[in-house]
């Protein structure tokens, strides 16, 4: 959806509270489809010099296949954001989303937030067991032990390596 700013941009400075709800598509996520929750968003808008700040915390629910197990793994995400738009961007070099009018479009906004913020892979639980063939797996090959201290989160790039690795070990 399109946030209306025509107020802030009248009283530069002047945050004003807002929230909204995003419906997200399913995601291809390197060849695993993820899906979500509609995503909340709610903060304050404010404008300076025509540029349009929001800041504020977006909430959602993104559920995908467990990596070990297979069974569904549901993952809450909430992501704090301060982000800038402006209407003379080029979203591919700056920081900042693009504008027109008085409309801030929040589509690319939360995609953009949800995609830099999805655990490297999903898992049904902390301590999913994995499924039958996973544990066989493990047990031939006990050095790939050290996986489980890297943190949950990860860029897309890091996982995306990370994906490819894993793929040359099976
Ligand atoms: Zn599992």
């Amino acid at each position: 959806m399109e946030l209306d700013v025509s107020r802030a941009l009248l009283a530069p400075g002047t945050e004003f509270p807002f929230s909204a709800v995003e419906t997200v598509p399913p995601q291809d996520v390197i060849g695993e489809t993820v899906t979500f929750e509609p995503a909340l968003l709610q903060g304050a808008y404010s404008a300076v010099d025509g540029a349009v700040r929001l800041t504020g915390k977006l909430t959602t629910t993104a559920h995908a296949m467990c990596a070990l197990c297979m069974e569904p793994a549901t993952v809450p995400l909430a992501v704090s954001f301060d982000e800038e738009f402006r209407k003379d961007v080029n979203e591919l070099e700056d920081e900042a989303f693009r504008y027109e009018g008085k409309q801030v479009p929040l589509n690319q906004l939360t995609l953009t937030l949800i995609m830099l913020n999805l655990p490297m892979r999903f898992l049904c639980k902390r301590n999913c067991a994995g499924s039958k063939a996973y544990q066989a797996l493990r047990k031939e090959t006990p050095k790939s032990s050290c996986e489980e201290e890297e943190p949950r989160t990860q860029r897309p790039f890091e996982a995306l390596q990370r994906l490819l690795k894993e793929d040359e070990e099976v």
